[in-house]
């Protein structure tokens, strides 16, 4: 029997080669018919044989587009209308959420065999694309997503690549950055004065694009730094195995201890260096291709100065057809770091790069598709259960929305937290999560942020009616906030990342929240980040926190966790301390350690705080780990590096103390933790010992918290969750008494993730 359906497909199906596979999969199966995008989704409809529309319907399924993400596909028999064959209609544009812009994509496979089959017209050329591959999100400044919208306009199609890009059934039907070496962009090199901003290029303007890749090849392995442009921005690119250069680029990067991302030429490469879990492989292979963090497997290994004091490698594939060039030769492992100088954003334009890198690096490999959008690569690494935890989330994730179950009337702006920042906007029941921003104090990232508001509101066609904004009144992304003309809804930090893990699960109901981080404005004034919350998105009550402690010169504290080492145990243990032999205590002088704790007692410039990751920072000095540090959480990051993994005792007497409504004690767990040191218990024990006890704290506060509430579900947010070790020791206790434990997925649990966290608190503020 000959019927004819009418199918709704919502989600992301748009801009990601839906429309080309529907129309060659009805083409295929000789259905008649059309597929449209209207402002609701994509509208099919289909006729033929019963048995051949339900088999359709289900490859419609199966067989999507990559990038495809089918939310909801409803279907109706509607009455029969005899057309001929199948055809694609004109959009029915205008309405807002007619606007996806797919994330940039890895080149796929089809794409790799062409550009290695010398008969191919794209042989070797470095911007190979189609409909499933290519930049995407990078490339436009407006919508809809057209080539004339995007750094492609600059590049008319040749009559081959035109007839490919209009012919439905080629696989690059509407692809927008379709080229080839005749029509499309090209490469160019560069060499470096050394500082001055000025670069020079006539050796090199005569050189084919197949010339220059192999003159870079050859001055990567000379030990030269090729600063290269790629599809978010620019890297800073070096021979990982040269331990002299990736030295010179430290130095000259001005970035001493913190490791190097790395790209390897395939996976048998991360093999020779790495461990590789299922899990882990699948994330190192993923379309996204973000940064893994994998364990060093000791055995081959990178020069030293990649990744110094670290147990991990952060490593990634190829994913610009560039990429794979520069690695098809001797190279197998290039340092990958972003081009700027510490804390500012990546480098996007040709010029930009010739002016901020030209004291870094020796030779630019430039090309001319200009990237509009800057975006950072992710990092992701993979935590308990095989569970993928995302510690950046950048290119390959963004814009792709969070989708929070529920359309709301609201549209909204979160502008973010201070460091780490992302924006966010609330478009039905999509959250729109930006790019990593960075860390707001920096006055180039300030500018990104910005940016970021406009581009972002722009290419999503949102006006915000309201915005959301962290408490902490010096926040410049809450000054911004405050200084537009729109109404404004302060959200409290640690509020926010509760909200931000239950959104991220798509849940509603409340729960009792474990958030540890460094810093978050509290409700009092006080610096918070060792907090157990019970609430939801509507609101959270506080029921108890580490107690507080001073850190004697504010930020310097943070640098040098030395001084956290010794107000803890001023403050716990009294003056007794200075008589024990403890390593860290030949850190300071007599003199500035008597300075140091009379400006601790006297609170001057020694705010209080109730920060977990500072509790971290100062017991890994206690340990004598790292009492100075020369980037963010290094010194926690180093005892957990440290630790004896399969230690699993902990200090009970540290563990009962705790109340409702009130502070958690620290004075035994100090106690326990300098007995440990006097009777010369290894400091690698003793680390595993105190992340053991305050998984064993914390799950006790949760017991109380459940008493009081009954919830049983416990949300783990923050920063210090970056500690796998950690983590899994957290989530074991917790689980064995019985509480469900809801992680991040789709969004960073450090304050990357905070935004998204302050839509969902505002909304329900909205709403009252
Ligand atoms: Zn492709
Ligand atoms: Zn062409
Ligand atoms: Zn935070």
């Amino acid at each position: 029997m000959i019927i004819r359906k009418k199918f709704r497909v919502n989600g992301i199906v748009q801009g990601v080669g839906f429309r080309p596979f529907i129309f060659s999969l009805a083409s295929e199966m000789g259905l008649s018919g059309f597929i449209l995008n209207s402002p609701s989704g994509v509208v099919i409809e289909a006729e033929g044989p019963e048995d051949l529309i339900s088999g359709f319907q289900e490859r419609l399924h199966s067989e999507a587009p990559p990038l495809t993400r089918i939310l909801k596909c409803s279907s109706e028999e509607i009455p029969l209308k005899n057309e001929p064959g199948f055809i694609i209609l004109k959009s029915e544009g205008g309405h807002e959420s007619d606007t996806f812009i797919s994330p940039d994509v890895t080149v796929c496979k089809n794409c790799l065999s062409e550009m290695r089959d010398p008969g191919d017209r794209r042989y070797r050329y470095p911007f190979i694309n189609c409909t499933n591959c290519g930049p995407r999100f990078s490339i436009v400044h407006s919508i809809p997503y057209d080539r004339v919208n995007t750094s492609m306009k600059n590049f008319p199609l040749c009559p081959e690549c035109r007839s490919e890009y209009e012919s439905p059934l080629d696989r690059r039907f509407h692809a927008q950055p379709n080229a080839c070496p005749v029509c499309g962009p090209s490469v160019s090199l560069e060499k470096s004065s050394g500082g001055s901003g000025k670069t020079y290029k006539e050796e090199f303007s005569s050189l084919s694009s197949r010339e220059i890749v192999a003159r870079v090849q050859e001055q990567l392995l000379n030990g030269s730094i090729v600063a290269v442009r790629g599809i978010g921005g620019f890297h800073l690119a070096v021979d990982a195995m040269n331990n002299e250069a990736v030295q010179r680029l430290r130095e000259r990067k001005g970035r001493e201890e913190k490791p190097f991302a790395v790209l390897a030429r395939d996976v048998e490469s991360i093999r020779r260096i790495c461990t590789l879990s299922e899990a882990e492989l699948a994330a190192v292979e993923n379309w996204q291709r973000p940064i893994v963090l994998l364990k060093k497997s000791g055995k081959d290994c990178l020069a030293p100065s990649v990744a110094p004091e670290n147990a991990y490698y952060g490593l990634m594939l190829p994913y610009s057809p560039l990429h794979y060039l520069l690695l098809d030769g001797p190279l197998r492992y290039l340092v990958m770091t972003s081009g700027n100088c510490t804390d500012e954003p990546i480098a996007i334009s040709n010029q930009e790069a010739r002016v901020r890198l030209s004291g870094i690096a020796d030779y630019f490999l430039f090309h001319n598709r200009e990237i509009l959008q800057r975006c950072d690569d992710s990092i992701v690494r993979v935590a308990d259960k095989n569970k993928l935890s995302l510690l950046r989330r950048s290119r390959g994730f963004v814009p792709n929305p969070v989708f929070i179950g529920k359309k709301s009337p609201e549209r909204i702006l979160a502008c973010g937290p201070e460091l780490k920042n992302t924006i966010a906007f609330l478009r039905d029941d999509q959250v729109f999560i930006s790019q990593h921003i960075g860390d707001l104090d920096n006055p180039e990232a300030f500018k990104f942020f910005k940016h970021c508001i406009s581009h972002l509101g722009k290419t999503l066609g949102i006006q915000p009616a309201f915005l959301a904004h962290d408490l902490h009144p010096e926040y410049l992304s809450t000054k911004w906030a405050l200084g537009q003309n729109l109404p404004c809804l302060g959200v409290q930090h640690h509020h926010a990342h509760l909200a931000s893990v239950l959104a991220d699960n798509n849940l509603t109901g409340p729960a009792i929240g474990i958030i540890l981080d460094g810093t978050g404005y509290g409700a009092d004034g006080t610096i918070w980040g060792g907090e157990i919350l019970a609430g939801d998105a509507s609101g959270y009550e506080r029921l108890s926190w580490l107690k507080p402690f001073r850190l004697p010169g504010g930020t310097m504290a943070i640098k040098q966790p030395w001084r956290i080492a010794l107000s803890l145990l001023d403050q716990e243990l009294g003056e007794d301390f200075r008589g024990i032999p403890l390593d860290f205590l030949s850190v300071p002088d007599e003199g500035q350690m008597d300075n140091l704790l009379k400006i601790s007692r006297s609170g001057l410039n020694s705010p209080w705080t109730s920060s977990c990751g500072r509790l971290f920072d100062g017991v890994s000095a206690l340990l004598g780990i790292k009492p100075v540090i020369a980037y963010e959480a290094q010194a926690a990051i180093a005892m957990e590096m440290s630790v004896a993994e399969d230690e699993k005792s902990f200090y009970p007497e540290a563990v009962n103390s705790n109340v409702l409504r009130g502070p958690i004690q620290l004075s035994a767990l100090l106690r326990m933790i300098v007995g440990d040191l006097v009777k010369g218990i290894d400091k690698c024990i003793i680390a595993a010992r105190f992340h053991n006890t305050l998984a064993e704290m914390f799950t006790s506060s949760a017991l109380l918290a459940q008493k009081e509430t009954g919830f049983r579900r416990v949300a783990l947010s923050g920063g210090v969750y970056q500690n796998v070790f950690f983590s899994r020791r957290i989530t074991a206790a917790l689980e064995r008494e019985g509480f469900e434990v809801i992680t991040h997925t789709q969004v960073p649990g450090n304050d990357g993730g905070i935004s998204l966290g302050q839509i969902a608190v505002a909304e329900k503020m909205i709403r009252r």
